[in-house]
This record gives structure tokens, C-alpha cells and sequence, in this order.
């Protein structure tokens, strides 16, 4: 007998249980309770206390409302409408904020399609249910929807999966009603998986039923059990199981199992040659009527009529038979077809969402990468325009400061430390410059030089500082003499000159003039000693000496050695006739370089 055969029945033992645990406190959860508590075991009172609690639902809470629910959903099955029972749970499953309800209420509506033969939206219902049992508090609601698992992927032939869940069950020790189901479904899909069964363990699921007077179940137990004694060659033993609990069985009144006893009984009583009472036992099945049609047991009852049929002999009533029995057997295996597509068409739809979602997830991700690469890129971008500004300031910060040492440098290579007017070097490249000018420009210049007078007189005097006080206030006078184009220098110790931009011989004469007397001025109080400060000067022009700086210098020099030798303090101005006049004097030829100490002797 094929194994699929024991799928039947299990089913309509669980909708009695899956409007499981109690619920505490005062009236309404006390009735509620109570209902909950005797609803297969005694109808009457059930639908008694479920007009009562439909009759004070307007003081109920939400959630005394929605277990109300749940009470009017299983009455609404024991009273065969369906209908009614999947819109209550329907409405529970996705409007109840209690999650054990919620699942309690998936778990029925899964198996209230499988008992209407909507497989599809059973094994749907049941996918929905199922990802909430993790968050089930309560145990036995969690047991109950396992074991709807359980029982629904049974019946469609995947017997691997009702293993898994109904052993979760009994995994987690369960309570005597739960412990009888699971025991029943697991012995089921072993036997369905064509695995070896421990008679301990169909004992054991026997004797738990037993204890919970679940005849019901109980029956389904021994079937299984003699099914295993056959399949080890006990086919008396098997015979002996059934017959001794047919009564019981008969006393359900629940046509599947009564088949399939008599059904079973009428095979194996053929397999020993007892034609009597196989054809009882067989014809008994098959009265059982629609009840049974579409399973293994009325294919069985009808084969084995016909078998008898065969053995006496009469063809015709044969032939009669090997119909009905072929007619069996064809609405049988188009039912285990429907159950196996009904798994498929869900499987399908299951794995199509899935790749869907991991489809979404998939462009999530790159869609989340992507965010992240255009952050980190904008992020980049905004640090390599902080670096540049911080190079372009650093480059900036540092070309000015180079900058400054430059122009102080220069500053250093072209003035007089202690005058801060232009010294030697610095003095004859302006002059140069400004001669070439006038020159261009066909304009005349002039060229005053001076040198103080007896100056070591006064830092013999009145020490180093004081003289190089006297050298400063001396620079500072001779400024004032001088406009942005002159050129004022000091050449050296307490030696001085001016170049006058665009001047004349007479307006410079003029311009030494005022400068000498300025210097005879200069107040020298403050040094803490009363001395004056004199110069004598000595001026040419470009009219007189020509554009070359080092003749104007050489014969302004000349004068001013002339007005040293006139006594100091006075103006020599260049002069075409004495300079001619003196061309023969000796004094004249003696070297510029010896001058100092002539003038000193
Ligand atoms: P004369 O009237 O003939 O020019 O007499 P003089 O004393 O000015 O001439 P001399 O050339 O003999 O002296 C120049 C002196 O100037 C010599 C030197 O000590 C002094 N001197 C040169 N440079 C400086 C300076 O920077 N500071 C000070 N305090 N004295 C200086
Ligand atoms: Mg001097
Ligand atoms: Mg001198």
C-alpha cells in the first residue's frame, strides 16, 4: 500500500486544536477560556458560551474581541462554514496587534483551505504564518501552527518538511494533545519517506494520545503501527491491532478513519485467502461514500473486490469492479497530483518573490554603493580644493616673505647702515642711471660733494657715538635739499654727495650754498656738547665735466679740495678759467690720493 495513503485525517484532528491556550482574568476572559477549553470536546456548551460572549462583545476589549474571533471562526468550521471561519481568520491575521493570535489565526486558515481542498492558499496562508513563529510567546500557539505545518506539507507529499516542523514540537516537550498530533505526524512522514519507524515511537505517540482520550488520533497511531507489522511480515499481528480497536474507531464516526481500518482489514485479510471477510470489510469501506473519495482506502476496498471478484471466477462482476476500481485509482492520483502542484505553483511563487526582494536588495546595494562613491568623491574633491588653497596660501605666504627678505637685502646691499641714505655703490648706479637720462633727455645735471670739516677733531673730541650722531644729523639736513629725482649718497666716511636732476651749475651752487649753512646750523645740545659741524662743498656740472660720473666726481672733488684749502666751510664752484689757471700749479698735480695729508700738514 502506498505510503501517500497515510496523509488523510490528521487534518480535521488539528482545526479541534488550534483555537488553543487559556486566557486569564475576570468574565469575559473567563468565558472566553471556558470555550476555548471544551470546544471539541463538547459542542453544545461551545456554541452555549459563544452566543453568551457574542451577546457582551460591546464591552470587550480589542483584544477580547479578536479571541472572540478566533471562538467564532472554530465554530463557524465545526459547523462546516468554511467560508465564514476563513473570513473571520482572514480579517484576524492581518488585524490583530497580538502576534500569538496572529499566528494562531494563519495557522487555522491554512489548514481550514487544506480541509476545503484550496492547497494553494493553504500552503500561501501558511507562508505567511510561518515567519512569525519565532516571535510566538506562547508555546502552545507556536505547537499548534508548527503542527498546521506539519499536517499541510504532509498532505501535499513533502513529507521532509511536515518532519521538520512536527519534530520541532516534539522537540520542545510538548503538552499531552500537542505530543499525541506531533508524534502522529512524525511516524506519518517517516513512513511517507519510506524510513525506517521505532515501534517505541508509534507506542509512545499511541499512549499519548490515549491519555488525552484523542481516540481520533489514537486510531490514525494504529494504523500506522499495523502498517509497520506488515511491512515486517506481523500481518496477524497487524490484523490483530485493528480489529481489537475497531470499535473504538467505528465510535468516531469519522468516515476516513473508519475506511480506512476496514479498508485496511479487507487487504490484508485477502493477502491470507479470507474471502468472506475481506468482501465485508472492503464493501464497509466503500460505503463510507464520498467521505472517502479521492484516497488510497477506497482504491484499496475497490481492488481488493475486485481481486475477489477475480477469484470466483466471474467476469463480469470483474470487469464491474476493475471500473469502479480503476475510476478509484484515477481520482486518487488526481488528487496527489493537485496536492503536488498546489506545493509547486507555491514554491514558485515563493522563489519568484525572493528573487525579486534579492533582485531589490541586489540594486540596493548598488545603489547605496553608488551614494557612497559619490560622497567619497565629493569628499575628495573637497579636500583637494582645501589642499590647493592651502598650497596656494603657503606658496603666497611664503613668496611674500621671500619677498621681504629680498627687499630687505636689497635694502641692506643699497643703503647706509648708519645714515639709511644710498652708500657708495648703490649711490653711483642711481646716478649713473639718472645721468644717462638727462643725457638722453638733453638735460643738464649738477654734482655737489662735501666733506666734513676737522671731523676727527670731533670724535677725538667727543668720542665715536657723537660722530657718528654728527654723520647722521648731516644726512638727514642734506635730505632736504634734495627732491625724488636728486640722488643723495654718502661716499664714504664723513664724505657726502648730491647729484642734481635737470639742475644747472649755478642752481646747484645755490643748493650747496643753502646746504652748508643748514649744517653750520645742526643744534648739537642734545650729544651734551656744544661744537659746530661744518662742510666744505665743491660743485660741477654736466656743462663743465660732461655726462661721465667719474669726471663729474673727480672735479667736484677738485673743488672741494680747493675749498679745504681756502679754509673750510665754503662752496667751490667749478670754474673754466681757474681750473685753466691751475692746470700749471703744482699743488694741482699732486696725486688726489695724497691730498689728506697735504691738507693735514
Ligand atoms: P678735514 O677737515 O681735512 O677733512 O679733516 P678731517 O679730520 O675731517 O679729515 P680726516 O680724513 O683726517 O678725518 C676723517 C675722519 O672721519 C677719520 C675717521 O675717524 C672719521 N670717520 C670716518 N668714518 C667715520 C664713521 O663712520 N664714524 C665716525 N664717528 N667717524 C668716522
Ligand atoms: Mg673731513
Ligand atoms: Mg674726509
Amino acid at each position: 500500500m502506498d505510503a501517500r495513503g497515510f496523509r488523510y485525517g490528521l487534518l480535521g484532528c488539528l482545526l479541534g486544536l488550534l483555537s488553543a491556550p487559556g486566557l486569564a482574568a475576570p468574565s469575559f476572559d473567563a468565558l472566553l477560556k471556558q470555550a476555548d477549553d471544551i470546544r471539541t470536546g463538547d459542542p453544545t456548551t461551545f456554541y452555549k458560551l459563544l452566543s453568551q460572549l457574542e451577546r457582551q462583545q460591546e464591552s470587550a476589549t480589542k483584544e477580547q474581541r479578536d479571541k472572540l474571533r478566533l471562538m467564532r471562526a472554530h465554530g463557524f468550521l465545526m459547523k462546516g462554514q468554511s467560508e465564514l471561519a476563513i473570513q473571520e481568520l482572514q480579517e484576524l491575521g492581518t488585524g490583530s496587534e497580538d502576534v500569538n493570535l496572529r499566528f494562531r489565526a494563519g495557522a487555522m486558515l491554512a489548514n481550514t483551505y487544506a480541509v476545503t481542498r484550496r492547497f494553494e492558499q493553504g500552503l500561501s496562508a501558511l507562508n505567511e504564518a510561518l515567519p512569525l513563529a519565532s516571535k510566538v510567546t506562547d508555546r502552545d500557539s507556536r505547537h499548534h501552527g508548527l503542527m498546521a505545518a506539519g499536517i499541510l506539507y504532509n498532505q501535499v507529499g513533502e513529507y521532509s518538511l511536515g518532519r521538520d516542523y512536527a519534530q520541532q514540537v516534539l522537540d520542545d516537550d510538548p503538552k499531552g494533545r500537542s505530543r499525541c498530533l506531533a508524534g502522529n505526524l512524525v511516524v506519518e512522514s517517516l513512513l511517507g519517506l519510506h524510513q525506517p519507524v521505532q515501534e517505541e515511537m508509534i507506542f509512545s505517540a499511541i499512549q499519548a494520545c490515549e491519555q488525552q482520550n484523542e481516540a481520533l488520533l489514537a486510531g490514525f497511531s494504529r494504523t500506522y503501527l499495523a502498517r509497520k507489522w506488515v511491512a515486517d511480515g506481523k500481518l496477524k499481528n497487524a490484523i490483530d491491532v485493528l480489529e481489537r480497536h475497531l470499535s473504538d474507531v467505528e465510535a468516531t464516526k469519522y468516515p476516513r478513519l473508519i475506511g480506512e481500518y476496514h479498508s485496511m482489514l479487507a487487504d490484508y485479510r485477502m493477502k491470507l485467502g479470507e474471502i468472506g471477510a475481506a468482501e465485508r470489510h472492503a464493501n464497509t469501506a466503500v460505503a463510507q461514500g464520498t467521505a472517502i473519495s479521492g484516497s488510497l482506502p477506497l482504491v484499496v476496498a475497490h481492488r481488493v473486490l475486485y481481486e475477489i471478484a477475480n477469484t470466483r471466477g466471474d467476469p463480469a462482476m470483474a470487469l464491474e469492479q476493475y471500473k469502479k476500481y480503476a475510476n478509484a485509482d484515477k481520482a486518487y492520483l488526481n488528487e496527489i497530483k493537485t496536492r503536488e502542484l498546489a506545493y509547486q505553483l507555491v514554491r514558485q511563487q515563493i522563489l519568484q518573490k525572493n528573487q525579486q526582494i534579492s533582485a531589490l536588495d541586489q540594486k540596493n546595494q548598488v545603489l547605496q554603493l553608488q551614494q557612497k562613491v559619490d560622497q567619497q568623491a565629493a569628499q575628495n574633491t573637497r579636500l583637494i580644493v582645501i589642499l590647493l588653497i592651502l598650497l596656494i596660501a603657503s606658496i603666497g605666504y611664503w613668496a611674500f616673505k621671500i619677498k621681504r627678505v629680498q627687499l630687505s637685502l636689497k635694502k641692506m646691499a643699497e643703503t647706509d647702515a648708519l645714515t639709511g641714505i644710498c652708500n657708495r655703490h648703490h649711490f653711483t648706479i642711481r646716478a649713473e642711471r639718472a645721468l644717462a637720462e638727462c643725457a638722453r633727455n638733453g638735460e643738464q645735471a649738477a654734482l655737489i660733494m662735501f666733506d666734513l670739516d676737522h671731523f676727527k677733531n670731533i670724535n677725538d673730541r667727543f668720542g665715536h657715538g657723537t660722530g657718528d650722531w654728527a654723520l647722521k644729523e648731516v644726512a638727514e639736513a642734506s635730505k632736504g635739499f634734495c627732491r625724488r629725482i636728486d640722488v643723495l649718497g654718502r661716499l664714504g666716511g664723513e664724505e657726502f654727495a648730491i647729484l642734481m636732476y635737470g639742475c644747472d651749475l649755478r642752481a646747484a651752487s645755490r643748493v650747496a650754498e643753502d646746504c652748508r649753512v643748514r649744517l653750520a646750523q645742526i643744534e648739537t645740545r642734545e650729544t651734551g656738547h656744544v661744537f659746530a659741524i661744518t662742510g666744505s662743498f665743491g660743485v660741477t656740472s654736466t656743462q663743465q665735466s660732461g655726462y661721465s660720473l667719474a669726471k663729474l666726481l673727480s672735479q667736484a672733488d677738485k673743488q672741494l679740495y680747493r675749498a679745504k684749502h681756502a679754509g673750510r666751510n665754503r662752496v667751490c664752484i667749478y670754474d673754466a678759467e681757474q681750473e685753466n689757471a691751475r692746470a700749471t700749479s703744482n699743488v694741482l698735480e699732486m696725486p688726489h690720493r695724497d691730498r689728506a695729508e697735504h691738507l693735514g700738514a
